[in-house]
């Protein structure tokens, strides 16, 4: 029998969502982006302003060019085409954190188009998502509603964010489900990571989303009427709104009803949006080239000189680990979560004989007894050294995989790198020639066949025998006697 949910998912699978976002990301120059004041966070309130940012009669707007520098390594590392010439706007608004009454940014030529960034697609493989455009411009201040004695009638003004240059990264409204919204975010917010030009911290405002969103019946070609969800602040709350939206979407559509196109909040104690303003209240934001800034130019010269400054980026860079150290695509997605996991694990990698145990050790042994401390792995107790060491002592034989969890515990323990827990700890070797031969007769004597092999000149077949021999002295002889031992006896 059919049950109510079974309904619900039909209904629900008869529609496709569409999805696109816009993204804001502050840019981390020193200063903002048409005045000198500096950009810093949480300094105190008002304390960085001046003419220009505060917008006096007469000031006149300097462009800072180190935004357009990051702006445009931004837009290349998004695969966007590059416009030589780009022009910036006025878009008129009034409202009391921004005291020019207008906002500086761009319109219909912008820095950057044309561009997309990967996500793995559902079904596996990954699908491209368009990026409209790129462009730049100023922050607005903000308004303070919380933290004073009289905030119960009071908002106060804090004006130091007008002027932070920020870039604006348009998606195509080619995301297709709430899932690949959120995968997009995290795929972009790692690319602009790693370029360098922004710290993405969503807690302090660096980074911030609004969320397009549209139902249409399954097969049909035009798009549906979208609602947009501003100023969700977290990657989580945007999947969430995103859900909660398709579902009212649907609701109303099936209940005869039509969506209005309309600006929403969400609630995140109650995980749902409510109404904003709609599109009769919308701004016409009059938007005209700003008479007080020249056209943007970044010729070819310049374009190549940004482009010289681009990393590796997180897709090559995963590519290139997959081949480079033979690992699985969830071995490389785990190990390249930040940046500086991924460096971390290429300076032990690199320093190890094997680098794909060296990445077991680092997923299996060293990421959750970081987590369990709560510490970021540049400062883990085990120097990438000690990994590569201990993986090295692994591969030989030298040491079990056993005896390296105890060794790893201990380090913990006692906040000590891997080298110096391994000299206190190391298992007591077995040096004594008589007891090591012993072992090695018995191993000869249990495989027959491959001493066969070894004899008939397969000589790769010498790793099984000292393998066999540590494991059978519990990883305790000492691995160059054995070596010796078992050359003389095997020959
Ligand atoms: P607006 O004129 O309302 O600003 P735009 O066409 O500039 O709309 O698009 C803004 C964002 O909304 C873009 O990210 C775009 O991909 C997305 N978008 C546009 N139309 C739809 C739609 N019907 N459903 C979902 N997203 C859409
Ligand atoms: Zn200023
Ligand atoms: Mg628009």
């Amino acid at each position: 029998m059919a049950t109510s949910q079974d309904t619900r998912a039909a209904v629900r699978a008869h529609y496709e969502p569409v999805i696109g976002l816009e993204v804001h990301v502050h840019l981390l120059t020193a200063s903002k982006i048409f005045c000198s004041c500096s950009t810093r966070f949480g300094d105190p309130p008002n304390a960085n302003v001046c003419p220009v940012c505060l917008g006096l009669p007469g000031a006149l707007p300097v462009l800072n060019q180190q935004a357009v520098q990051f702006a445009t390594l931004a837009a290349m590392a998004l695969n966007c085409r590059i416009n030589e010439r780009s022009i910036f706007a006025r878009k008129n608004y009034f409202y009391p954190d921004l005291p020019k009454g207008y906002q500086v940014s761009q319109y219909d030529k912008p820095l950057a188009e044309f561009g997309w960034i990967e996500v793995p697609a559902t079904g596996g493989g990954a699908k491209k998502i368009g990026i409209t455009r790129v462009h730049l411009e100023e922050d607005a201040g903000k308004s303070l509603h919380e933290g004073f004695p009289d905030s119960y009638d009071h908002t106060y003004l804090d004006l130091n964010r007008c002027g932070v240059p920020l870039i604006e990264i348009v998606s195509e409204p080619d995301l297709r489900s709430p899932e690949e919204a959120y995968e997009y975010l995290t795929r972009l917010k790692e690319i602009i990571l790693y370029t360098g030009v922004s710290d993405c911290n969503m807690e302090e405002g660096s980074l911030r989303c609004d969320a397009n969103i549209s139902v249409r019946p399954a097969g049909q070609r035009e798009f549906g009427t979208k609602t947009e969800i501003k100023n969700v602040n977290s990657f989580r709350f945007i999947r969430q709104a995103l859900e909660y939206e398709i579902e009212r979407h649907i609701t109303v559509i099936e209940s005869g009803g039509r969506i209005v196109q309309e600006t929403r909040l969400f609630n995140s104690n109650e995980g749902k949006t409510y109404g904003m303003r709609s599109k009769e209240e919308a701004h016409d934001y009059r938007y005209f080239p700003e008479p007080d800034l020249l056209p943007l130019v970044v010729d070819a010269a310049w374009q190549r000189q940004i482009r010289a400054l681009l990393p590796e980026l997180p897709a090559a860079r995963r590519a290139r680990m997959m081949r480079e150290y033979s690992l699985t695509e969830d071995d490389v997605y785990t190990l390249t979560r930040t940046q500086g996991m991924a460096d971390q694990f290429e300076e032990a990698a690199r320093a190890a004989k094997n680098p794909k145990r060296v990445a077991n050790l680092v997923i299996g042994d060293l990421l959750g007894r970081l987590k369990a401390q709560g510490l970021e792995i540049e400062q883990s107790p085990i120097s990438m050294k000690g990994v590569a060491m201990s993986a090295d002592l692994v591969e030989s034989g030298a040491i079990s995989g056993k005896i390296l969890k105890d060794l790893y515990d201990k380090a913990f323990e006692r906040k000590e790198d891997f080298p110096a827990i391994y000299e206190k700890e190391k298992p007591r070797q077995i040096t004594d020639t008589a007891a090591i031969e012993k072992m090695i007769d018995e191993v000869i004597a249990a495989n027959p066949k491959q001493v066969e092999q070894y004899r008939a000149g397969k000589t790769t077949m010498k790793g099984f025998f000292v393998g066999q021999v540590m494991k059978a002295s519990k990883g305790q002889a000492n691995p160059a006697l054995v070596n010796e031992l078992l050359d003389k006896k095997l020959s």
